[in-house]
């Protein structure tokens, strides 16, 4: 438990986020995006779902223009500027070759060398269970940042003018049971919270704590559980999984 965190890789100017869901950036993923943002480096966001079934009191067709919003006022936060949506239906993501085939394009289109996903693990750790849509896009993820270099994968992505992209170095999952590396993010912190709370009418379906305390202690939670394993300081931690 007391072993050390790895410092995240920081040879990389491009990095692409591929999550499920509206907020899944935000919990802990944004605060590094911003410490990125400072230091010179483009970080775009895709989404696979717009969040349409996440909030109980708002029908899905509403629900997904506003969590759209909301997750690009978030982004902007942090100086993302580029954030795309997929089409894909919230809480019903298929793994498969039509979500792989989508996550390659972008892949292809945005040529990271940095890919970002969300844990794609059956728990967070133990007894609580993940989502399906989690699994999905995460698993998906790794799979296609090795797709995105295979011109015979996915070959038809070639007639639509994206050419292969072989340079993803790593994959960085985040809120992984089994982390392996981090990045400090003292100066992201507080961005990093003003980025979580934008997700107001989510925040607000989810629980009666006021939003600003609720994201300040979400935030604290998590940077401060990194922080033993990486020299006391508030940290992000991720699973890298290097190519
Ligand atoms: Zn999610």
């Amino acid at each position: 438990m007391t072993e050390q965190l790895a410092t995240m890789p920081t040879d990389f100017t491009r990095a692409l986020a591929i999550v499920a869901h509206p907020d899944d950036v935000e919990y802990g993923t944004a605060a590094a995006v911003a410490t990125w943002v400072d230091q010179g480096r483009e970080v775009s966001y895709l989404l696979a779902t717009r969040g349409e079934a996440g909030i109980d009191g708002i029908p899905p067709q509403e629900s997904a223009q506003v969590r759209e919003s909301e997750q690009r006022a978030s982004a902007r936060v942090v100086g993302v500027s580029t954030v795309e949506f997929l089409n894909h239906r919230d809480g019903v993501i298929e793994y498969g070759p039509a979500l792989r085939r989508d996550l390659t394009a972008a892949i292809r289109a945005h040529r990271p060398e940095l890919v970002i996903t969300i844990n794609h693990h059956d728990t967070w750790g133990g007894t609580t269970w993940n989502t399906p849509d989690h699994r999905a896009v995460g698993r998906a993820a790794l799979d296609a940042a090795a797709d995105a270099g295979n011109r015979w994968i996915f070959s038809e992505l070639g007639n639509e003018g994206l050419a292969p992209w072989d340079g993803v170095r790593w994959v960085a999952v985040a809120g992984s049971p089994w982390p392996t590396h981090a990045v400090d993010v003292t100066d992201g912190f507080e961005r990093g919270v003003r980025s979580l709370l934008e997700h107001r009418s989510y925040i607000e379906g989810l629980t009666d704590t006021d939003p600003r305390t609720y994201c300040r202690e979400v935030l604290d939670w998590i940077t401060g559980s990194a922080a033993p394993r990486f020299g006391g300081r508030p940290a992000v931690a991720f699973e890298l999984f290097a190519r």
